[in-house]
């Protein structure tokens, strides 16, 4: 049925840096509208699936689909369009700008700085754009400049703009790193919120996050799939046991 269809389904992916492989022949894939979280160990291979995932690297064999179409080996602005969207840890909001202005940037990345700034704005962007403050809590601080924001408002902010490309999967870099424990529950409720309309994956470690948020869990080692499923299937699992606790 559709909601159980996959979104992204990667088939025997392998990358090799210098004849070292940090994907092995991997292979899963993300649920529509499910919020899938990528754990493992450090070196596992969860940012390079998503460097392919995201034409970022090239695999050396495999095949990336996404909706059923192959979008191995695309470039990085087809594959943004096509659907897949990826808010890096590093910060991208232009800290001068006011967080309206940063948005109406993000949603019309097409064109010019001068265009989005000054430009007449389209009713669909107004629109996307107080729907995006709204959904993210920050529409009180939409005059507000970016630098004026705290960290975690900045991250929701982030969570905006790559919203703003319209993604049908939203992909997040460890969304919770150096958040308050305050800040990390309004993330899991927004993250939840996100997950009901589009598909999210996210690459993290933190553990109680992932127990919070994960519909499912892919555990990555040395670039295979080590297990997946719910997170109590997953953290009872004794591969999973050996690896993250020596056991
Ligand atoms: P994770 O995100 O799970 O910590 P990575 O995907 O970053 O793991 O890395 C997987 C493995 O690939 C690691 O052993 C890492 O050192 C290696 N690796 C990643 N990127 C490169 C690269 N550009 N050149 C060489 N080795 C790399």
């Amino acid at each position: 049925s559709s909601q159980t269809q996959n979104i992204l389904e990667v088939f025997d992916i392998v990358v090799e840096f210098d004849g070292f492989r940090a994907i092995d022949s991997l292979s899963l894939a993300v649920r529509e509208r499910e919020l899938t979280v990528a754990i493992g160990p450090n070196g596992a291979g969860k940012t390079t699936l998503v460097d392919v995932v995201t034409g970022r690297t090239r695999p050396s064999a495999g095949n990336v689909m996404f909706d059923g179409t192959d979008i191995t080996r695309w470039q990085e602005h087809r594959i943004v369009r096509a659907g897949i969207a990826r808010k890096f840890q590093a910060p991208s909001v232009f800290p001068d700008l006011t967080l309206e202005e940063n948005l109406y940037l993000a949603a019309r990345t097409s064109k010019t700085l001068r265009s989005a700034l000054f430009g007449r704005r389209s009713g669909a962007d107004v629109a996307l754009v107080a729907g995006l403050l709204e959904q993210t809590g920050l529409t009180e601080q939409a005059r507000r400049q970016a630098q004026e924001l705290s960290h975690g408002q900045k991250q929701w902010l982030e969570i905006a703009m790559t919203l703003a490309l319209q993604p049908r999967l939203l992909i997040l870099d460890e969304p919770i790193a150096g958040m308050t424990q305050e800040e990390i529950e309004v993330t899991v409720r927004l993250l939840r919120e996100l997950a009901r309309e589009r598909s999210v994956l996210v690459i993290e470690h933190d553990m109680a996050f992932v127990r919070s948020i994960a519909e499912r869990v892919i555990v990555l080692h040395q670039g295979r799939l080590l297990a997946e499923g719910g997170f109590d299937h997953v953290s009872v699992n004794p591969q999973v046991r050996k690896v993250y606790l020596g056991e």
